[in-house]
């Protein structure tokens, strides 16, 4: 029987024990504007799309390449131009392994979804194209001509500084590298101009937030998270001292524009977003930090549901290849992103994943709306996080 008191108590208590940001449950005041409602409002979809244009400048900017290192310098030009505080550069060193790592990921057999995650339905074939003819179009193919080598690499980061607590931080992520002869606009130019444009309304002289947040935009994903790895490996000793933060937890975004569903028999995709698009929350249950994760994955699930403005968002426990696998097993880490990455991305969701057709061109304004609304979500919730506050 359904007893109204006992489950307004068992409301109250699991939002308790999932620690959610009492101001994502504000009610409307008259007196005080939300700040969290107003902050959201700085992200605008011509800006997201403006930034993601800007990365297609420098085409697929594969790790190792002189576009890549021109990349990184714009990124960091940005940043600055936002007046985020401490922009640095993680150092580190990328030898290829040997024989390369085959091609394409996610293979046809009956094993498995990779995360753990259980395959349904129609798939239909996924893969990396290293073939340079394969881009009809020349400027572009001209653009990402030169081949990668070996050595020294970098990376950058900026941080919003707490007021209170500026010894404890979130860190948000995404990767600016990519594959595949395209302009890598949407992997991950979308989750790269995601951070930039959160960085942009955080960073912000009249924000102000009780703690500390770290935008990193990663290099060496496509080869095996390896930016992610070194800035790990380098910096988790580190955390309480003057120069780390202690993380208490990481964002990750990657491939935020294409949800148009599963495949058709026939291994075709609807043309336009589907209507029923939504953003995929996934936290990996396997990892140390799962039920922290998942806990966190709900606050931005709660953000979402409040304050995103076209489409909503889904929790899944099957976070796979992407940047916030490195700090699973040390804090919450949650990737946001257009599918599920293993029964979804994995089963031919989206078909210019590393293509040629991963172009600027190839989105439309539904497209780039879903990756403005995964923005909204992580803004919403950091904000409600962090404390944020308008001045
Ligand atoms: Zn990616």
């Amino acid at each position: 029987m359904f007893d109204d008191r006992r489950s307004c108590l068992l409301t109250a208590r699991l939002l308790a024990a999932l620690a959610m940001p009492a101001a994502l449950f504000a009610q409307d005041s008259a007196r005080a504007p939300d700040p969290i409602a107003q902050l959201v409002g700085r992200l605008e979809l011509e800006r997201y799309k403006a930034t993601i244009k800007g990365l297609t400048a420098f085409g697929d900017r594969r790790q190792g390449t002189d576009r890549n290192r021109a990349a990184v310098d714009w990124i960091e030009a940005q940043l600055r131009s936002y007046g985020c505080s401490d922009v640095s550069r993680l150092k580190y060193d990328y030898q290829p392994p040997s024989p390369p790592s085959p091609a394409g990921r996610g293979g046809q057999g009956v094993r498995p979804a990779s995360g753990g995650g259980r395959y349904r339905g129609i798939r239909a074939r996924t893969g990396v194209n290293s073939d340079s003819l394969k881009q009809p179009d020349a400027r572009i193919r001209a653009l990402d001509a030169q081949a990668s080598t070996a050595g020294a690499r970098e990376e950058v980061y900026c941080t919003k500084i707490g007021t209170t607590h500026p010894e404890e931080m979130y860190i948000v992520g995404a990767h600016m590298d990519g594959i595949g002869w395209g302009e890598a606009a949407n992997d991950d130019g979308s989750g790269t101009a995601l951070v930039m444009e959160l960085a942009r309304v955080l960073c912000s002289p009249d924000v102000r937030t009780d703690r500390s947040i770290r935008f990193a935009l990663w290099n060496n994903e496509e080869t095996g998270l390896n930016g992610a790895r070194a800035y790990v490996e380098q910096r988790r000793a580190l955390q309480g001292t003057k120069q780390e933060p202690k993380w208490l937890g990481m964002i990750q975004h990657d491939m935020l524009l294409f949800d148009h569903g599963m495949p058709r028999a026939d291994g075709t995709l609807a043309a336009t977003q589907r209507p029923e698009a939504d953003v995929n929350i996934e936290f990996q249950t396997s990892s140390k930090f799962a039920a922290q994760a998942q806990q966190l994955a709900w606050v931005f699930q709660v953000a979402n549901e409040k304050y995103a403005t076209d489409y909503p968002a889904s929790v899944g426990s099957h976070m796979t290849n992407t940047d916030s696998a490195p700090f699973q097993d040390l804090v919450p880490a949650i990737s946001l992103r257009e599918n599920e990455r293993g029964t979804q991305i994995g089963a031919g969701w989206d078909p210019n994943w590393h293509q040629p057709t991963d172009v600027y061109t190839t989105y439309h304004d539904p497209d780039f709306r879903l990756g403005l609304n995964a923005a909204q979500t992580t803004l919403a919730a950091l904000a409600g996080l962090t404390g944020a506050t308008l001045k």
